[in-house]
């Protein structure tokens, strides 16, 4: 592996960046779904549940910053389940068909199966059930499939950067052994958290050498393995382009050992786009965040473990719900305060750096939310 040095850059807390949200005194109407002002619905909210890891992947919590004397939020922070599931019943109620679990390392939060079965009682307003998912790193899902799956949780993405030992124990930088992620991926998929789809985050340099044996591995398994160009997300990780393989390059090296066709979205807004190996081993995506924004298509709102709205992964303000939450308010208060923030919604983050030069590095100066804390 040929790292590239990091320049780690200072942490600049922003969690506590927020406004809290003004309830109006007269109520609207319950209109339902909402649209922001690029016509964007909401349909996907993102909830974290936990800013703590026990990886230190170095694209998101790198050591240096996230070290011993960092701050994690205290337990009277955090979202109850309680809170979680009311928050969540006001989104369903504008539109979210779709709920992602996630953090930090969204396994760390104890008894997340109380939460999955609270959320997998939802309906949306057409009397659907709720696409409930969870992302993972992996390593506590061998000892957790079983339960999560019984609560009500339909599926989980498992984030895996290499299939070489030494190379995945460098990324996670806590020395964990690729292998017990691969039993959680095999224990998810035997308990029928299917399809388990897999993240790569490739960082040129580092393990774009594993995309090929990563394809190899998972083809014909029935997981999907997705391809994420690394971001300059958060304000910590030193990201530069010269350590962004684009999507294409990750197809054409794909290209070169299987031939591929490119399919259909699944859904309008899916990040990902989805490509068919040619012999039937399965597919693949390929999710283009930096090389090819899909902004104008993004319906994901992301909730923070201690209650804050977020509009965009890049935002550098959140909208304090938990304010709202602890203040009193009728559900009805609460929804009437969430519609105009969506409909004031002009968030497009990543087409906007899309447009500054290669070098330019991130738009809009340091001042971004760690991943970690947002949920990812
Ligand atoms: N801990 C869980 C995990 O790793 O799956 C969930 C939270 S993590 C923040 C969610 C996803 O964000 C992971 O798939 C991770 O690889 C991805 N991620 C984190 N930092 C990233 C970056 N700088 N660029 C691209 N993807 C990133
Ligand atoms: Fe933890 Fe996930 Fe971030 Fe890695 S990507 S440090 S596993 S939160
Ligand atoms: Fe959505 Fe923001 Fe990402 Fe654009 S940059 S796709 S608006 S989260």
């Amino acid at each position: 592996m040929t790292d590239t040095p990091r320049k780690i850059i200072p942490l600049a807390d922003l969690r506590y960046a927020s406004r809290v949200p003004t309830v109006p005194a007269l109520l609207p109407a319950p209109t339902g779904l909402l649209s922001d002002t690029l016509g964007r619905p909401l349909r996907d909210l993102r909830i974290s549940v936990t800013d703590r890891c026990n990886f230190r992947c170095n694209y998101c919590m790198p050591s240096e910053v996230f070290d011993k004397n960092y701050a994690f939020l205290p337990q009277s922070s955090l979202l109850s389940f309680e809170e979680i599931t009311r928050l969540a019943t006001i989104f369903v109620a504008h539109g979210v068909e779709k709920i992602r679990l996630t953090g930090g390392e969204p396994l760390l939060r104890k008894n997340l199966e109380v939460l999955i079965e609270m959320l997998a009682r939802l309906q949306t307003p057409a009397g659907k059930p709720l696409d409930i998912t969870l992302t993972t790193n992996g390593s506590l899902l061998a000892k957790k499939a079983r339960s999560l799956k019984d609560a009500g949780l339909q599926r989980v993405t498992v984030s895996l950067d290499a299939l070489d030992d030494a190379i995945f124990r460098g990324m996670n930088d806590v020395d964990f052994p690729v292998a017990d992620v691969l039993r959680g991926i095999e224990v998810a998929q035997r308990v029928g958290l299917a399809p388990v789809k897999i993240n790569m985050v490739v960082k040129r340099g580092t393990n774009d050498g594993e995309i090929l044996p990563l394809a190899r591995h998972f083809r014909h398994s029935g997981a999907v393995l997705r391809f994420i160009e690394y971001m300059d997300v958060g304000a910590t990780n030193g990201w530069r382009m010269d350590e962004v393989l684009p999507s294409s390059q990750v197809i054409a090296r794909l290209q070169a050992e299987f031939p591929l066709v490119a399919i259909d979205p699944n859904y309008s807004g899916e990040t990902a786009e989805r490509w068919r190996y040619l012999d039937g081993g399965g597919e693949i995506g390929v999710i283009s965040s930096v090389t090819q924004a899909f902004c104008g298509e993004c319906n994901r709102a992301r909730l923070s473990t201690e209650g804050k709205l977020f509009l965009c992964l890049f935002a550098s303000q959140g909208h304090d719900l938990r304010a709202l939450l602890r203040g009193n308010y009728a559900d009805a208060q609460i929804a009437a305060a969430i519609g105009p923030i969506w409909q004031a919604r002009s968030d497009r983050y990543s087409e906007i750096r899309a447009a500054l030069p290669p070098d330019a590095g991130p738009a809009g100066g340091a001042k971004r939310v760690e991943m970690s804390y947002i949920g990812g």
